[in-house]
């Protein structure tokens, strides 16, 4: 359900008259070469779109508004060859509403020290044109990425694709909408927010349904399609015997189907991008969604579990950031702590909910029935298993009331200390960056909320221009965190934003 190639960016380059036909075309030769190898680039997701180069303010304004009505246009990369005098951009860059990056790179890698003349030095300037360009961006406060070096540089396509990467979720955010079962878990804070704010900040829409809307489409679900499913679930996973066709609690997994099929379909029919659901709010539903919720995750939905739809959003965005690079995303909660001597760790789970694309590569998942102690519905079917291992990064956004803030925590997944035969969840093993004492003080200083979007494949990069494109706070704990400094970087930051809207 995520195609990034249905994406453009696209490649901008600006200039001027004054240097004639011959050196325009010249330059026009060079920004389609440059753009063709983006586009190829295994780097950057996306198309990657030459446009004419941009000589006059009209021409650039122009673009700018195509860019904006374009449906698949989700971004542009910008370079100055030559010098593109920046007052000419006031106009186009003031009017665009689609995050861009501004790449520092030079067509010739190299300068041909015996041969070098004026002719090359004034079509090689970017060296000071992309400064001039760099001043207006400023001057207005735009904020873009800025990438520097060689432009057949691995390092440098690999960074321009983390902020593809990004703008993607950035546009997949805009219009999607998240379908809420239920409300808020009661009493809980950080699940809440202004969802108006949200959706004036983000883009996406959140639309609450009484589970009844849930029920009915659960009780619809077509016989053949649950038949088809619980199929696809004795194929897929390693399923306890008592579940089986003729096993004393089969009737238990075809609920789970049917539950699976009720919410594909609402969601399909919906065009939903993102879910949540509340185990106190389960009327008419005989379990608590636990395998359907795991698959829907591992098919490209957002999830949050107690009206949770901050994070269902930022599990779907994250999604789509890291949509065919390996390791998954999943909705996450900090569980349970193991403090030792080799160093305190993390207990990552949930009550049932975590997606299957982060499972470790070793068998088939299992698929049980046990009994869960909250909630009191009949035993959810759920999905057990232990996660990847290797860097992982978990993410929170949370309303401040005045405005949105981002955290994530860089943290390393290791295997258990033991096996856990008797957890009946799916679970990851952590050491968060650089320690326990220091990111858990740290994230609690920043209001950090229980639930996290937890991946392996996206960065704190991918996180920090996604933000960047949202224009809220990013606050990043990692190897170089110290508590004292944390924390005054949130006073700073408070004051920041608070200012930011008059500057
Ligand atoms: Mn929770």
């Amino acid at each position: 359900m995520i195609d990034l190639k249905q994406y453009e960016i696209w490649f901008v380059t600006g200039s001027q008259h004054l240097y004639g036909p011959k050196t325009l075309e010249t330059v026009a030769e060079h920004s389609r070469a440059i753009a063709a190898a983006f586009d190829a680039s295994s780097h950057i997701p996306v198309k990657v779109v030459f446009k004419p180069v941009l000589t006059t303010p009209d021409a650039i304004r122009e673009l700018c508004l195509e860019a904006n009505s374009s449906k698949s246009c989700i971004g542009l990369i910008t370079w100055m060859h030559t010098f593109s005098p920046a007052k000419m951009w006031i106009a186009g860059l003031t009017l665009l509403k689609k995050p861009f990056a501004h790449l520092h790179t030079q067509y010739s890698r190299e300068i041909p020290w015996s041969t070098i003349d004026m002719d090359f030095m004034n079509l090689n300037q970017s060296a000071h044109g992309d400064r001039e360009f760099g001043f207006i961006g400023s001057r207005l406060r735009l904020e873009r990425k800025v990438v520097v070096g060689h432009w057949q540089d691995d390092e440098v396509q690999s960074q321009l694709g983390v902020w593809a990467r990004a703008a993607s979720a950035w546009a997949d955010w805009q219009g999607a909408k998240i379908a809420r079962f239920g409300d808020n878990m009661r009493d809980v804070a950080v699940t809440e927010g202004d969802k108006v704010e949200a959706q004036i900040k983000f883009g996406y829409d959140v639309y609450g349904y009484g589970i009844g809307d849930l029920v009915k489409a659960v009780n619809e679900a077509n016989e053949a399609d649950v038949e088809k499913m619980v199929q696809a679930y004795l194929d897929e996973y390693d399923v306890m015997p008592s579940l089986q066709p003729g096993g004393e609690r089969n009737a238990s997994l075809r609920e789970g189907a049917r539950i699976e099929v009720g919410m594909r379909n609402f969601l399909q029919a919906g065009n939903f991008k993102a879910f949540t659901t509340t185990f106190e709010d389960l009327h008419g539903l005989a379990q608590l969604p636990g395998l359907a919720v795991q698959r829907l995750m591992r098919d490209g939905y957002g999830f949050g579990a107690e009206g949770d739809w901050k994070t269902s959003a930022l599990v779907r965005a994250m999604k789509v950031m890291s949509e065919g690079m390996k390791g998954g995303v999943s909705f996450m909660e900090d569980y349970t702590y193991h403090f030792s001597a080799s160093g305190d760790k993390v207990l990552g789970a949930h009550m049932l909910e975590i997606c299957e694309s982060i499972a470790a590569p070793f068998g088939k998942p299992k698929l049980e029935i046990l009994p869960l102690s909250i909630g009191g519905k009949a035993d959810p079917v759920r999905l057990i298993f232990d996660s990847l291992t290797g860097p992982a990064i978990g993410a929170s956004i949370m309303d401040m009331g005045q405005r949105f803030r981002m955290v994530a925590n860089v943290v390393d997944v290791i295997p258990t200390d033991e096996p856990l035969p008797n957890l009946p969840v799916a679970r990851a093993l952590w050491l968060p960056r650089p320690n326990l004492k220091v990111a858990a003080a740290a994230w609690i200083y920043a209001g950090g909320a229980h639930h996290t979007s937890f991946s392996y494949s996206v960065t704190a990069e991918h996180l920090q221009d996604f933000a960047d494109m949202a224009g809220i706070e990013f606050l990043l704990i990692d190897e170089n965190t110290r508590v004292q400094e944390f924390k005054e970087k949130l006073r700073w930051n408070d004051l920041y934003f608070h200012l930011s809207k008059g500057l």
